[in-house]
Parts: structure tokens; C-alpha cells; sequence
């Protein structure tokens, strides 16, 4: 086993062919701090974190129940995790690892009859004071900061594993579940004020534009 000089782990797999695959998992090393351990649950929501980035904003705001999943090896690694979250048959709260949950969040999520309920980005388009927004059923299958109670998730038990090999990707996962939903007769419920989205962008990570200079040893 080999690691870089940060001390992420460099994998370098031999296929059958010769050929080599590099696999470096990046999620644990990206700002130095792991995730927090999981505290026993609070209450009936399991809440779920995935990420590839630990950012100390969100880490902040997190239920201090959710369990944190590591989906930075791969593209596809989310569609995994909903998948294996989806079997549980448990009431379930997503956060991404760029939006900040608040207490009222958590309790409103507890509290709310809806079987599907979702709070807003604080960066989509046209809001007024309250976050409504005219745009924003653009946006109506977000995963960011979203709960689904136990009667959505019984009621359509394939939504995941119908999901064609297409929409596994991270970035279409979101809208081959809320499809499926949304098929069989369910629909998302907004609340407010919606949540801060801060894009893992704060210097500490996010798009890194290097330039030459800070290449230079
Ligand atoms: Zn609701
Ligand atoms: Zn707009």
C-alpha cells in the first residue's frame, strides 16, 4: 500500500489483463477532520450524511445521530447507499454534505404528517423573504435536506432498484427516485425557511483553481 504525501491512501489494483487501476479514496483527507461518530438515535428519524467532503458547516448543523456515508469512491457509490438505505424500511432523513441542517429542521421532519418532505436551498433563483420561489418546483426531487417516512418507502419498495444504470450517477439520482415517487401518486412537501447551501466553497474546499505559481515547489 502506497499513500501520497498528505497521507491519502493510494491504491494501485492489478486487473486480471495487467493493466492497473489507482484508486485513491479522497473523502477522509479532504480538510483533515473526520466525520463525527454517530450518537445514539434521537428520535424516529434516521438521519444519513453522504460525502465526499467533511465540511466543518455542515458538520456543525448535523444531527448529532446521522450516520455518515463515505460515497467518494466511486460515481455511483450514492445510488449504492439510497439503495442499501432505501431496503431498511426506515423513516429517513438524507442531508448532503454541502447544505446545514438546524434544530428546526430536525423537529419539524419529526413532526410532519407528510410522507415526503423537503426544505429549499438558500441559493435558489428569485426567492422572496420567506424562500418561496417561483423556480423552485425545479428542484422539487432534492435530496439535500429531505425526509421520507416509512408509508413512501413500503409503498414503493423498488424505487431504487428500478432505477435504469443511466440514472445511477450521482447527479441523476435525485430525479430517477422522485420519478418513481411521483409514478406512484406521491408528491414533496416543502417547508421553510430553506437551508443554507454553501457548495463546499468557503476556501477550505471546493473548486480549486491552482494556478501555476501555487504549483511551484
Ligand atoms: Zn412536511
Ligand atoms: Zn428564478
Amino acid at each position: 500500500m502506497r499513500s501520497l504525501p498528505d497521507g491519502s491512501r493510494l491504491e494501485i489494483v492489478e486487473q486480471e489483463s495487467g493493466n492497473r487501476t489507482i484508486l485513491i479514496p479522497r473523502a477522509k483527507f479532504e480538510s483533515g477532520i473526520a466525520p463525527p461518530a454517530p450518537a445514539p438515535l434521537q428520535g424516529e428519524t434516521h438521519w444519513f450524511i453522504p460525502y465526499t467532503a467533511v465540511h466543518p458547516l455542515t458538520v456543525a448543523g448535523a444531527p448529532k445521530d446521522a450516520i455518515w456515508l463515505d460515497v467518494s469512491s466511486s460515481p455511483v457509490a450514492y445510488y449504492g447507499a439510497l439503495l442499501d438505505i432505501w431496503s431498511r424500511g426506515e423513516m429517513v432523513a438524507m442531508l448532503e454534505h454541502d447544505v446545514v441542517c438546524r434544530p428546526d429542521i430536525i423537529e419539524e421532519f419529526e413532526a410532519c404528517p407528510e410522507p415526503w418532505c423537503c426544505y429549499g436551498y438558500s441559493d435558489i433563483c428569485c426567492q422572496d423573504e420567506t424562500g418561496h420561489s417561483p423556480c423552485m418546483e425545479a428542484w422539487r426531487n432534492l435530496l439535500g435536506c429531505t425526509r421520507f417516512r416509512r408509508e413512501v418507502i413500503e409503498a414503493v419498495p423498488d424505487a431504487m432498484t428500478s432505477i435504469p444504470e443511466i440514472g445511477w450517477d450521482w447527479k441523476n439520482v435525485c430525479d430517477g427516485l422522485g420519478a418513481n415517487l411521483r409514478a406512484a401518486g406521491f408528491t414533496h412537501h416543502w417547508h421553510f425557511p430553506a437551508a443554507e447551501h454553501h457548495h463546499l466553497t468557503d476556501g477550505l474546499h471546493g473548486p480549486q483553481q491552482l494556478t501555476e505559481e501555487a504549483l511551484r515547489v
